[in-house]
């Protein structure tokens, strides 16, 4: 099994999909190597491709602070990443074969950090996380054990900062509900190494 540092390091250098062609910088993720949560995105926006750190922009900074708010728990808490890592032209939807290339980074990335908790931010980590065509308005609002961890999703916080259908009040709640599903979680078990639980299919699969 390679480092985090070292599946980073094959990043910085990926030409799997074209994406790579018009990269400022790969945004592989950010905070806690360790952490029990890990926030997953879309992908990086302009700001994010600017400064090779996820949700550094607008929405990231709103999601800094319903995650203080509500969980009481900064950056370096927990882990960030994206199903991206290269930002796609004009802020367009990732396409499946972009995707499908950047996977197994997200899967690296999710084995070596090993959190208890994955919280996913819209459609696309949802639907690739949680293996399901149904859209993030009809799964949010519950939890889902998936290889061995418990994945909650929730909007994306462009999506609530857009308005329309996507609420604050249910992202905040989601986001309550995480905490609670973490100090669950983390209670059960005073070693959250990875042989404390049984070996689990690839997310992916
Ligand atoms: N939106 C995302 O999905 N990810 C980022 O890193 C920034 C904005």
């Amino acid at each position: 099994m390679p480092t985090l540092a070292e599946v980073e390091r094959e990043a910085l250098a990926c030409t799997r999909c074209p994406l790579h062609q018009g990269r400022t910088n790969v945004v592989f993720g950010v905070g806690n190597p360790d952490a029990d949560l890990v926030f997953v995105g879309e992908g990086p926006g302009q700001q994010e491709d600017l400064q090779g750190e996820p949700f550094v922009g607008r929405s990231g900074q709103f999601l800094d602070r319903l995650v203080l708010e509500e969980m009481g728990l900064t950056r370096a808490d927990c882990y960030i990443a994206n199903v991206v890592k290269c930002r796609p032209p004009n802020n367009r939807d990732p396409l499946p074969d972009e995707i499908e290339a950047c996977g197994p980074f997200l899967e690296q990335q999710l084995a070596l950090i090993d959190p208890a908790v994955i919280v996913t931010l819209g459609n696309f980590a949802t639907k690739l996380l949680l293996g399901t065509t149904d859209g993030i308005t009809k799964v949010r609002g519950k939890a889902y054990p998936v290889g061995g961890r418990t994945l909650v999703p929730t909007y994306h916080p462009a999506a609530v900062l857009r308005g329309g259908g996507a609420s604050e009040a249910q992202m905040r709640a989601d986001l309550v509900r995480a905490k609670q599903l973490l100090m669950r979680d983390m209670g059960t078990t005073t070693d959250r190494g990875p042989t404390d639980r049984p070996a689990e299919p690839s997310l992916f699969a």
